[in-house]
């Protein structure tokens, strides 16, 4: 029976990422034998104690295990999941100009990201352009540096942008288009105060200034960019139609006073256009043809097509995807900054934010938020973003490439005791797919008393008893004698079979090196690690067996990580 337990948790595990689920492996085994329904209560315990024990091997010795239990068990899984493709795009003609506009009010996160890549993929995919427009309108929301870090996401994604387009260059041109409209009798410069002019919208009624003469608009918007008006006194509003069943298409305001300075124009403007404005006659004037946004612009995009008809353009063909929702991450600038100026994050690249530079910093590949967000493509439902598949797709890149090392968190030492008092060595390949890139060989050499020191983690070693035998992995079986010390009992695999743990650990100074790593909670965690070949403050994701992948640097002499994921 206990075998047969074994060989079920072991097959569970492998098809899970090398952890067992208690109630699977039961599952599986009443399936088997549907008898032992009557004596659950008694085989749970047992099953727990196994998978418990089977989770605390890696996979690859799982798998060894398995093979020489069951190897009928093993079934073949994908080593990669499927490149995923997006749908073609409608209405595509002899040119495809899209676009990406972000508001430089910090980095770009992994949201960002979406729309960034899908617009970047069809660009590509039909050989269009891609115009990156920094969209810097409002000087109360630009932050100076985000010019230059938006500029350095993009290229980190690989994304391939023909022409970057600052906004705020490109004031004079939206007030041309302004005061065309308002020659028009489109728009109107109303001074009333914003809750009474809303309020007669609502009820489909003109404010006073709706129905003036042009001549007057014109008067008016002269002082307005002249400067004689304060913040919130005038505002250019665009006409659309006061009986709008949508009271959020009625009359629209495009453009307002904003008298702090702007990081790139200083005080040259005070007036400046709302998003909706700017976008839809940029998006003519970049002859941009297909748009692709969130559905929470479906209205943006209905006031936006009053611009194309008053002006009498083509429309792009817009195109409205899911609204995606980011959990368990910080994504507002205005939150991240206060955080960092208070000393809360450590930078834009903290572990606990949901920016681009954090990512990499942990050690995501741009290549792993490109085929997630392509897998996610343009389908109109709602979605929740899902750390677990980003992650799943990034450890199929970084698992071929990571090496493997021993790392045991808040350490605990033991000492052992060699009757013959030899040496003992340790040879574990860097990869046990890739031979080639050789092993990482520990010798321990006994002192004169035959005793030599290791570091287990403390969670391993709460979990022992005195007279437990375990494997150190790699390196020999010991029994444990008290809770600090144990003996050596050889070097047999073959004890794992019995039910021996596989632990483990890293041999004592000056064989170790000290380890912090910064977890995604913002939690540090402090450890030993086996000596790492790396140069100083060059960044390399390795793998931590059996506590993840972690992208390392080695700063005077010690090793400081951000943990990638399990
Ligand atoms: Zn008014």
């Amino acid at each position: 029976m206990e075998e047969l337990i074994r060989k079920y948790a072991l097959q569970n595990a492998i098809q899970h990422q090398g952890k067992a689920n208690t109630k699977a492996v039961l599952a599986h085994l009443i399936g088997y034998k549907p008898n032992l329904k009557t004596r659950i209560r008694e085989i749970l315990p047992k099953i727990e104690e196994i998978v418990q024990q089977i989770n605390s091997l890696t996979l690859d010795e799982q798998k060894n295990i398995l093979t020489s239990m069951a190897p009928e068990l093993l079934t073949k899984t994908p080593k990669t999941s499927k490149q995923p493709t997006l749908p073609p795009l409608p209405k595509v003609g002899t040119k495809t100009v899209m676009r990406f506009e972000p508001s430089p009010s910090g980095p770009l996160h992994i949201g960002h990201a979406h729309t960034l890549i899908i617009n970047d993929e069809y660009t590509k995919k039909y050989n269009g352009t891609l115009i990156l427009r920094i969209g810097d309108t409002n000087p109360n929301n630009v932050d100076p540096d985000a010019y230059q870090m938006i500029k350095e996401d993009v290229e980190w994604l690989q994304v391939t942008t023909h022409k970057t387009l600052i906004q705020s260059n490109r004031i004079p041109i939206y007030y041309q288009h302004a005061e065309q409209l308002l020659k028009g009798g489109k728009a109107y410069i109303c001074t009333c105060k914003t809750e009474e002019w809303r309020r007669l919208k609502l009820d489909g009624t003109p404010c006073p200034h709706r129905d003036q003469d042009p001549d007057q608009q014109l008067k008016r918007w002269e002082m307005m960019i002249n400067g004689e008006y304060d913040e919130g006194e005038a505002t250019l509003v665009i006409k659309t139609d006061l009986s709008h069943p949508n009271p959020a298409i009625r009359d629209w305001p495009a453009f307002r006073i904003i008298k702090t300075p702007h990081p790139i124009q200083g005080e040259k403007y005070c007036v400046y256009p709302l998003m909706n404005f700017s976008v839809a006659i940029d998006d003519h004037l970049n002859g941009i043809t297909h748009v692709i946004r969130g559905k929470d612009h479906i209205n943006n995009t209905l006031r936006q097509e009053y611009i194309f008809n008053y002006f009498n353009w083509p429309k792009p063909v817009y195109i409205h995807t899911s609204r995606i929702k980011i959990e368990g991450t910080i994504l507002s600038t205005t939150k991240i900054k206060q955080g960092i100026r208070q000393g809360v994050y450590t930078g834009w690249d903290d572990p606990r934010l949901g920016t681009l530079r954090a990512l990499r910093r942990r050690g995501i590949h741009p290549e792993a938020i490109r085929k997630y967000w392509v897998q996610v493509g343009v389908k109109p439902a709602d979605i929740i973003l899902s750390w677990e598949n980003l992650y799943h797709i990034n450890r199929e890149i970084v698992e071929p490439k990571a090496n493997r090392y021993f790392f045991v968190q808040n350490p605990v030492p033991i000492t052992i005791t060699i009757a013959n008092k030899h040496p003992l060595e340790a040879h574990a390949p860097k990869h046990p797919d890739h031979p080639e890139r050789g092993t990482r060989n520990l010798k321990l050499s006994p002192d004169k008393d035959g005793k030599i020191k290791v570091y287990i983690s403390h969670n391993d070693h709460k979990s022992l008893k005195p007279n437990q035998t375990l494997r150190l992995k790699n390196l020999c079986n010991i029994r444990m004698v008290t809770m600090e010390t144990a003996e050596y009992i050889g070097n047999n695999p073959e004890i794992v079979k019995k039910g021996a743990k596989i632990i483990h650990w890293v041999p004592p100074e000056p064989q170790n090196i000290a380890t912090t790593i910064l977890l995604p909670n913002g939690m540090r965690c402090e450890g030993l690690a086996e000596k790492i070949p790396i140069p100083e403050k060059r960044e390399e994701v390795v793998q931590f067996e059996r506590f993840g992948f972690v992208n390392i640097t080695k700063l005077n002499g010690k090793i400081f990580g951000w943990y990638t994921h399990k």
